[in-house]
């Protein structure tokens, strides 16, 4: 058997950053700690900040006056930050700076007029914060039919966007058809599929066509990590998308395959080694790292 590691993999530059800026957050005002939502999808990261005396709340109101909330990788939308000021909670924004880029888009789009179409999956974190900076002029598409369906006051006057962690090729699908119905649409003046889930995809897309199985790492309601699952299985080949080792069943491999082995943007890198570590100890496999591109990318802490 040989494994092939696709880099990039795992962590991306606003995961670090949210997880650095809660680490230190916990080391500078202790525990309890609130979060909104998951800090990000990904059940070891946290349970294991669970562990460390963190609450992940669905509400400002479930944190008590005068604590610190912290805002996920995925963004809020305003009404959030408001009822937080309202409780005089002392807030800690680790929203993703490509997160946040999109919801100025939205604004200025918004202040100037246009109807914006938000390419993304309905009920996402990050979706549902980039709808309140604008929700009066944001209409969700989520499928090429939406298109045909959205109901607009000047279609003249469109833009899009979209949420960063999308299927690159879904994505271009859906705005080739929005750009046929509007013509006159416009964009973002770069695109909003960020770095990190481009650069997983373009190993997975690469890679794929090399490998008989891919195991992507990474938590269901990961969309980039779903995403990656999804595209190995649109390049013809089996995948599967595992929380972790525990979810690995042998009997998927003969000992003989080349399996590809990647993760979402939320997933540590140390479940990636166990889960490689399990496979070759039962079928002895060779380990080889294929790097498409190397990212340097970092981003500086909020301060806490
Ligand atoms: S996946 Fe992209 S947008 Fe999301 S946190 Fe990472 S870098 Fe930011």
């Amino acid at each position: 058997m040989r494994i092939i590691l696709a880099e990039p993999r795992g962590f991306c530059a606003g995961v670090n950053m949210a997880i650095e800026a809660l680490t230190s957050a916990i080391a500078t005002h202790g525990a309890p700690l609130y979060v909104y939502h998951e800090i990000v999808h990904n059940k070891w990261v946290v349970d294991s900040f669970r562990r460390k005396g963190v609450v992940f709340v669905d509400d400002p109101s479930e944190a008590p006056e005068g604590a610190f909330l912290l805002y996920s990788a995925h963004g809020v939308p305003p009404n959030i930050r408001q009822q937080a000021q309202r409780r005089r909670l002392k807030t800690i924004d680790a929203t993703c700076p490509l997160v946040t880029k999109v919801h100025r888009e939205a604004i200025r789009f918004a202040q100037e007029g246009y109807t914006i179409l938000l390419i993304g999956h309905a009920g996402h974190d990050e979706v549902v914060g980039t709808m309140g900076e604008a929700s009066d002029s944001i209409r969700l598409i989520e499928q090429v039919a939406d298109i045909d369906r959205v109901d607009v006051p000047d279609p003249s006057k469109i833009a899009y966007l979209t949420q960063t962690t999308l299927s690159v090729d879904d994505a271009a699908r859906i705005i080739e058809h929005l750009l046929r119905r509007f013509p006159a649409a416009v964009g973002p003046p770069r695109n909003d599929i960020c770095y990190a889930t481009q650069n997983r995809q373009e190993a997975v897309r690469l890679l794929a066509a090399e490998s008989d199985v891919v195991l992507v790492i990474g938590s269901r309601n990961s969309s980039n990590s779903r995403r990656l699952a999804e595209l190995a299985r649109s390049c013809g080949v089996p995948s599967h998308l595992i929380d972790g080792p525990t979810d690995i069943d042998l009997g998927w491999f003969s000992g003989e395959e080349t399996v590809l082995v990647t993760a979402g943007a939320s997933a540590p890198e140390s479940i990636v080694e166990e889960c490689v570590r399990m496979i070759r100890e039962r079928f002895g496999a060779s380990v080889e790292t294929r790097t498409i591109c190397r990212e340097q990318l970092r981003f500086a802490l909020p301060k806490v």
